[in-house]
This record gives C-alpha cells, structure tokens and sequence, in this order.
C-alpha cells in the first residue's frame, strides 16, 4: 500500500524559524502523501505546536516546557495524537522510528536530544550547530556509530557540503564561509557600544530566530560555524576563512588545489538547504525565489574585521587551544547572549565575558563522555553568570 511508503521524519523544534520552514518544505513536496511524521517538539508555543500536529498528522507532539503539558493535552483531546513533556518528552520524540531527523532546537538544549536521535542512526538533518560546537569529536562519532548521514542545514556548510565531492576531498586546500556581516557592519566600536537587542535583532538579509540574528550582529555566529566546519569537513583551522559578503548570495566557497573555487549561491532562503538535506542525494523542486543576476548586478566583498568583531578571534582560539574551550565559549556566549537581550550587559561586553570564562578555564582537558560536556558546560555558564552579575553590581 501506498501508506507503507511514506517517508517517516521528526523535526525536533518545529515551532522555530527552521522548524517551521522545514514544514513548508514538506508541504511543497507532498505534505501527509508523502510524509509520516512521527513526532514534532516545540515549547512555550502552545497554539503553533497543537495546529502544527493536526496538520501533519505527527503520532507525538511534544512539550519541552513541563508547564504545558496540560494545555498541549487538552488542545489535542480527541485527535489520538500522543503528547509529552520535558527532557524526557524530548528523548521519546528523538528515538521514535523516523528515518530523517530535522534537529533545530535552539542552544545547548538541542544537544541531549539531537546526540539520542544519532545514536540511533538517523539521518541527521543538522541546523542546531551548538551539538557541533559544545561536543563536537563525540557528536560526530556517535552519528558515525550510528550509521546515520550528517547533513548540514546551516546555510554556509549546506552550501559547502554541495560544491565538496566526496572524491575530491584530498584536493580541498580551504573553505571559505562567508558572513553578511550583520546590521553593525560599517558601525564603529563607539556605536557599537550603545546598540540594544531590538537593534541587534533586525537582520539585513536572513530572517531567522532571535538568539541566531543577535549573534549574526556580533559575530559569534560566524564564530561558532568556524568551529562547525572544522568538526563537519575534518578541516585545520587555518583552512578555514571568513570573508564579509553583504548580498548574502554566496552561501559558501570551496577552494581547491588547482586555484579552483566553487561556490554555492541562491537567494537567502533556508528551504533550499532544507529540501537539499531532505531529498540528498536528489535535488526537490521548490517554489522558492530565483536569482535574478541582472537585478543583482554587483557582489561585494571585504576582509573582517577583528576588532570591531572579536567573536572571530575567539573562535580561532577556541581551535587552537583544543580542550573544552569550544565548549566553553558556546556556553558563556549564550548567558551573555541572554544577559543582553535581557538588557543586564552591553552588546561589545558578549565578547569580554566570553574571552574572560575561556581564559579562566583554559586547563580544562576536552570532553570524553556528554557528562563531562555537560560539566564543563554548567561551570562555564557559572562563572559567565558571576561576570554578569558583578558588572551588574559595579555598574
Ligand atoms: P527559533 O528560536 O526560531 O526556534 C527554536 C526552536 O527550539 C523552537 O521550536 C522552540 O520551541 C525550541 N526551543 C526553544 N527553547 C527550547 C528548550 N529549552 N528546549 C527544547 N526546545 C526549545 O530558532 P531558529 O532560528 O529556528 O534556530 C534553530 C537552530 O538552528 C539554532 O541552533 C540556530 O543556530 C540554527 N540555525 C538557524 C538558522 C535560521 O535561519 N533560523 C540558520 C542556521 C542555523
Ligand atoms: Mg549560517
């Protein structure tokens, strides 16, 4: 029967920005004709999430958000859909039988889930690139044991991982990610310093979840798909380059060792990633927009600027040093990140707090077992908090 044949998949965070044009892209190719969804998880969003699971027909729905279990149980009485909540709720939704796995929740939170999911052997569709920073050697050895693929999502390694020939790879000399720059691109430092989440916030060309376009504004974004990169291509660090790109139209270059670079372009539109990463090895057909070459007219290019943002330096750092640093900047990064857009520190402050917990726990050793990024993750949080708070407090 027809029913037997349908793809099943999971998108872990379906309420977010690339949840929910994860589930665009499943309508354009065939939505419940094609598809069984078998669990879908978001969690303060209530309403998206119980109209997301009607839609689809997904056999759970899930709660990350304890709190709500009740109001998601009672929005879906009737339906035969089951509901859970919390971690626990998480891990059910991660190791259901699904053959694709959209992982997109938000921060470290993704991580227990997206790593129970791998070990499993899905397919692992991968926009949640904090698995890859905080546990990067154990996260891609569990998709290898596994036996699942890792398919980026995050538009730049997306773009890498189409114009990278599996056979070719010997010949890769670099890989150039490249970076719009974000709202502050022509800012000072003295403008810089004053600029607020509401600012921060509007991106000039993506549109994507808060935490992602505050962090595309300082930078730390690129920052941590440096590290990304070097986990998903098996790259050294000094292959890895940055290059400011305002259009956004170039998602990514690979330069090879003939003086060849091939590039990967289209407008800024995280579907085409997605449908690549859903029908890989094939190419879907999507509505989506074409690039109009003679509209463009121009693409722009200039070098970053360290200085104004520091996030680059600190990921280079990260890679050199080795250890649990990573780790350690994703996490202090996200409670600055939060401290900022809760207006308790200021926008260039992310990066000196960042630096400081890095620098107080340069001796730790790198992670063995996901307790142990668990540890470090937790004690790095820590003292970012007590940054926070003391500035707070002297200020
Ligand atoms: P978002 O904030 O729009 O959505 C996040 C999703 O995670 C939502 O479904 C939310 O309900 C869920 N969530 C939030 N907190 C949670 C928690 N504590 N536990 C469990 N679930 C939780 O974020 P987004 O922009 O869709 O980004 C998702 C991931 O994809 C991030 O890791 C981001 O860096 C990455 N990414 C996003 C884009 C983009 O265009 N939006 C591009 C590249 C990579
Ligand atoms: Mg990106």
């Amino acid at each position: 029967s027809g029913a037997a044949e349908k793809r099943r998949l999971t998108i872990l965070g379906s309420t977010g920005s690339i949840g929910t044009n994860t589930l665009d892209v499943i309508r354009q190719l065939g939505g419940r004709e094609a598809f069984q969804v078998a669990a879908l998880t978001g969690n303060g969003n209530i309403d998206l999430l119980a109209e997301q699971a009607m839609t689809t027909g997904t056999e759970l729905a899930v709660t990350a958000d304890e709190s709500q279990y009740g109001n998601l149980k009672a929005a879906l009485s009737g339906t035969g859909i089951e509901v859970a909540a919390g971690r626990s709720g998480l891990i059910e939704a991660a190791e259901r039988d699904a053959g694709w796995v959209m992982a997109a929740i938000v921060g470290t939170a993704g991580l227990a889930p997206t790593l129970a999911a791998a070990k499993r052997g899905a397919d692992i569709a991968l926009a949640n690139k904090e698995c890859l920073v905080s546990a990067g050697d154990l996260f891609v050895r569990a998709v290898q044991a596994g036996g699942g693929k890792l398919l980026p999502v995050d538009s730049e390694h997306n773009a890498i991982y189409q114009v990278l020939e599996e056979n070719q790879r010997h010949a890769v000399e670099r890989i150039i990610l490249t970076a719009s720059g974000g709202p502050f691109r022509t800012s000072s430092l003295t403008e810089m310093r004053d600029v607020t989440a509401a600012t921060a916030r509007a991106h000039p060309n993506w549109s994507m979840g808060l935490k992602i376009s505050i962090d595309s504004a300082s930078m730390f974004n690129k920052a941590l798909e440096m590290i990304e990169a070097k986990h998903l291509f098996g790259m050294r660090p000094e292959q890895i380059e940055v290059i400011v790109h305002p259009q956004s139209v170039i998602h990514s270059m690979v330069g090879y060792s003939d003086g060849s670079v091939l590039a990967q372009l289209g407008c800024p539109d995280m579907r085409t990633a997605i449908g690549y990463a859903l029908s890989h090895p094939a190419r879907p057909s999507l509505d989506v927009q074409r690039l109009d070459f003679a509209k463009l007219s121009r693409l722009d290019f200039e070098a970053p600027d360290e200085e104004r943002f520091p996030a680059l330096r600190l990921a280079r750092l990260a890679m050199q040093r080795g250890g649990a640093q990573a780790a350690i900047l994703n996490a202090a990064k996200e409670v600055a990140l939060e401290a900022f857009i809760g207006g308790r520190t200021g926008f260039l402050q992310m990066a000196e707090i960042t630096e400081a917990v890095m620098e107080a726990m340069i001796a730790i050793t790198p992670s063995s077992t996901m307790d142990d990024v668990f540890a470090v993750d937790d004690e790095a949080r820590r003292m970012a908090r007590a940054i926070v708070e003391r500035d707070a407090a002297a200020a």
